[in-house]
């Protein structure tokens, strides 16, 4: 989830005298990459997915899954050919390794980067299966890496982390998990501890509870120990941050404990950057929803299906006067969104984009907008860093608050790193042969590695059919963040209409004289997005095939990346059920299911089970892979 440095951190109270020290050296070096590199030009399509893993650990006896917190200890392990290969060129690297923010998490990703050729594509799956079969060598009897975006029992009464230990850490503060949950390098502690102190309270994390037959009403949760009385934020709770009707959680792991699939590319050059950054942002909603793949927290069924506001309220480090609750008097700006949160403005300059399509207010810091702006930056994108550049730094390195703004980037990248959202632009590191990136971010992770090479396929061959027909997406952005709420909704893939722009194609989109930007796009069910409408809107899946189509693929290769567009077509008409959707229902028809939103320790026991059998070849679930499995 970003940066690893080594050192010092700060703890709140010195950190913040830091804070424009690192914004205004961020911003220097900003300037430095970008007036370097802003002319590169003809770097070719390189990317690269990340998926995250949870270790679970089982206790058979009692039928418990649990969170492995081993899974840190083994980066080490996994990354000795990464490390080996500093030193020796002859060394192949096919996996890499990185710590995520749960001790129980590990970040896989290929050892080197995929090109930009068909083959390349069908290498994917083959590599994630890699990864998995990496991390399993490791494994203990009874342990097993899942790839699931929200663990069920995480944060319950007894047992959901071996070791196991009470929850009663300083750095969260928590009356659900210990601070042992999570990964033990000092960002990560000091990062929660921060975003709790800068908030002056806990992350107050609700989300809205299933009610099913015999779900009280209204629900009020009875495993919140309202008398616990270890820290003065105990109190929080029952002073009305846990709502009634809501599954409570009051630490950053309950969001950044989730696990998620991001798509990163190298553009050709800053301007095709831009513009993939632009129209992926509208996509990345409708992929939100038909990755749904968390329907469970803190033991309960939640009446939404992702996992994003859920990450959104764990970041939570605005004041209650910049969240608009008091007038401003020390903060100084009202912020509408989380640091994890959808993105507020397009970047790109380019024909197809107009002013009108960038209608949410944003905030920005003016002076640093002028700054860059005075530098050689063009308004659109000064505005865009201006705006993640009005949050403060939340781990500052003692050791490492001197730098050399020609040759770092790491106060930029303090900023960039903790501005989690829908997509990311990357500048290029400095001194180095990486070229201008974007990263998509919005996909929950799937259970099988055959699932998650189908949607990373997908996304890469639908931006090469964005670039090759210069397709166009825009709608305007408060539309693209109606549809982020939209995507949370129960089942929302079949069930709700996302906002979409109706001609896509170019030359078409200029046809009409005297419309406005709201004639341009209309309410679809994902199905008529991805798989296309009567009415003559073509789908993503078909102009992905057609792209495929204007070259020259060979039968084998084109049987191949056909399965997995047609898994997503089924996907998104229904034919087969999102993760969500079959968590939910595995739930609801357990004999141990009392029909109360209660998710017990066998239940999830089974349910991890079942993913386990499922990633082993050992149970088919029809309902969620069809023949494709
Ligand atoms: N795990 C986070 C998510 O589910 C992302 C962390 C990261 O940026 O790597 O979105
Ligand atoms: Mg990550």
């Amino acid at each position: 989830m970003g940066l690893l440095s080594l050192g010092t951190p700060l703890e709140w109270e010195e950190a913040k005298k830091y804070a424009d020290h690192v914004r205004s050296h961020g911003i220097k070096q900003f300037l430095s990459i970008y007036n370097k590199l802003k002319d590169r030009k003809k770097d070719h399509l390189l990317w690269g997915d990340e998926i995250e893993y949870m270790v679970v650990d089982y206790d058979h006896e009692n039928k418990n899954a649990r969170l492995s917190l081993r899974a840190f200890d083994l980066i080490n392990e996994l990354q000795k050919s990464e490390i080996e290969a500093a030193t020796n060129p002859d060394i192949v690297v096919e996996t890499s390794w990185r710590p995520e923010y749960g001790r129980y998490m590990l970040e896989g990703t290929p050892g080197a980067p995929y090109g930009g050729t068909l083959d390349d594509l069908l290498s994917v799956e083959a590599n994630m299966i890699l990864r998995r079969n990496t991390v399993m060598q490791y494994m203990k009897e009874g342990e097993f890496p899942i790839t699931i975006t929200s663990f069920p029992r995480l944060g319950c009464p007894g047992e959901f982390l071996t070791p196991h230990y009470e929850p009663t850490g300083l750095a969260t503060r928590s009356m659900f998990v210990p601070d042992e949950v999570i990964n033990p390098h000092a960002r990560f502690p000091t990062l929660t501890a921060n975003i709790r102190k800068r908030r002056q309270a806990k992350v107050a994390i609700n989300m809205p509870i299933f009610h099913d037959t015999n779900t009280p009403k209204p629900f009020i949760d009875p495993t919140i120990p309202h008398d616990r009385d270890v820290f003065p934020e105990d109190k929080e709770a029952g002073e009305g941050a846990a709502l009634p009707d809501h599954i409570y959680m009051d630490s950053m792991c309950f969001g950044m404990g989730c696990s998620c699939l991001q798509i990163t590319f190298q553009a050709c050059n800053i301007d095709e950057a831009r513009k993939l950054y632009d129209h992926l942002a509208t996509v990345g909603p409708i992929m939100l929803a038909l990755t749904a793949a968390a329907p469970v927290y803190r033991g309960y069924l939640a009446d939404v299906d992702c996992r994003w506001n859920v990450i959104a309220q764990s970041v939570d480090d605005r004041t209650r006067e910049e969240r608009g609750l008091e007038p401003l008097n020390n903060s100084k700006f009202v912020i509408p969104k989380s640091r994890y949160d959808s993105i507020d403005s397009y970047l790109s300059t380019d024909k197809l984009y107009k002013p009108e399509y960038n209608d949410i207010p944003l905030v920005i810091d003016e002076d640093i907008c002028k700054e860059l702006m005075d530098n050689g930056v063009d308004e659109q994108l000064a505005r865009h860093v201006a705006h993640l550049f009005i949050r403060d730094p939340l781990v500052i390195f003692e050791e490492l608050l001197e730098q050399d703004d020609e040759v770092s980037s790491d106060h930029f990248e303090n900023l960039q790193s903790t501005n989690w959202q829908t997509m990311r632009f990357k500048p290029p590191p400095p001194n180095s042969p990486i070229g201008w990136r974007v990263e998509f971010r919005s996909m929950e992770i799937q259970i099988t590695d055959f699932e998650n090479a189908a949607f990373a396929i997908f996304i890469v061959l639908l931006t090469r059919a964005i670039l090759s027909f210069g397709l166009n997406f825009y709608i305007p952005i408060s539309k693209v963040d109606e549809n982020m709420k939209t995507a949370h909704k129960r089942a929302a893939v079949l069930e709700h209409k996302f906002y979409f722009r109706k001609h896509v194609f170019q030359d078409e989109s200029h046809s009409e004289t005297n419309s406005t930007v709201d004639d341009e796009y209309e309410l679809m069910t994902i199905n008529e997005i991805i798989n296309g409408k009567d009415d003559g809107f073509p789908g993503l899946i078909p102009i992905v095939n057609s792209y495929l189509n204007s070259l020259n693929v060979d039968i084998e290769t084109r049987r191949t990346l056909g399965r997995y567009l047609d898994f997503i077509k089924c996907r998104a008409d229904g034919t087969l059920m999102t993760a969500a959707t079959w968590i939910r229902q595995f739930i609801r028809t357990h004999p141990d299911y009392k029909h109360d939103s209660h998710v017990s320790q066998e239940i999830n026991y089974d349910l991890i089970r079942a993913i386990e059998k499922i990633n082993k070849g050992e149970l088919k679930v029809p309902e969620l892979f069809g023949d494709f499995l």
